[in-house]
């Protein structure tokens, strides 16, 4: 129902040729139903505490990819690092130090979205739409960190046109960004949408969502 939805709105935007990546957010919910989803196709999950996705790592681990899409605090890093397919929230230069640092001592490089606050809302983590040029630059020549594109959170609101144009500027700093040909950058993903806006989202440019409660229900926290 949900891939039908997904398609749907590619036609509608005139990208019917494209793919959109479903990251299914887990979060709250135990293994079985974790299990059962990838029955029905899921193949990449979405957590937003360490503790949780480290959790569901020792019992899924090479069965799913996981995704880090929350807050991460610097401190949380080695618990985290060579667990996931893409860290979505990478926002600070601390940040940044830490899981290149770790991923190096693991030999390994870790896939990270530079997260934008575009609304520049108090309640959200991100750089601001005007710091993220310089922030990938300061960190494009780390060894052990591959930016792979950029992440937003929509705020929560009626307002169609405002979570409209939330998307659209991150699009455009994408579009930026792929425009300097920094040597070495593939800006892969753009992760915006959630259950309540993935249809502007992907309108306006999102190859990846991040769906919960459509798939799973209500949270029961
Ligand atoms: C919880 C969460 C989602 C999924 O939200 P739904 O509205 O349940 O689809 C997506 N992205 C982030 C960052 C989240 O924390």
């Amino acid at each position: 129902m949900l891939n039908e939805e997904i398609e749907k709105t590619l036609i509608k935007a005139g990208r019917s040729d494209d793919l959109v990546n479903l990251v299914a957010v887990t979060k709250t919910k135990g293994i079985d139903i974790i299990k059962e989803s990838l029955k029905f196709g899921v193949t990449d999950i979405g957590e937003n505490r360490v503790q949780e996705l480290s959790d569901k790592y020792d019992e899924l681990g090479k069965d799913v990819n996981f995704h880090m899409i929350g807050h991460l605090q610097t401190n949380k890093v080695r618990n985290l690092i060579g667990k996931t397919k893409l860290i979505h929230s990478l926002d600070r230069m601390s940040l940044a130090q830490e899981l290149n640092k770790r991923s190096k001592m693991l030999n390994i490089t870790t896939d990270v979205l530079l997260q934008v606050n575009i609304a520049e809302e108090k309640s959200k983590h991100g750089l601001k739409s005007d710091e993220v040029l310089q922030f990938l630059e300061d960190i494009l020549d780390f060894q052990n960190i591959r930016i792979k594109g950029l992440m937003t959170m929509a705020p929560l609101t009626e307002d169609q046109v405002l979570v409209r144009n939330v998307f659209r500027s991150l699009f455009k700093i994408k579009e930026d960004i792929v425009n300097r040909n920094y040597k070495g950058l593939n800006m892969a993903y753009l992760s915006m949408g959630m259950t309540n806006d993935y249809k502007l989202a992907i309108e306006e440019g999102s190859n990846m969502i991040r769906i919960g409660s459509f798939i799973f229900g209500e949270r029961n926290y």
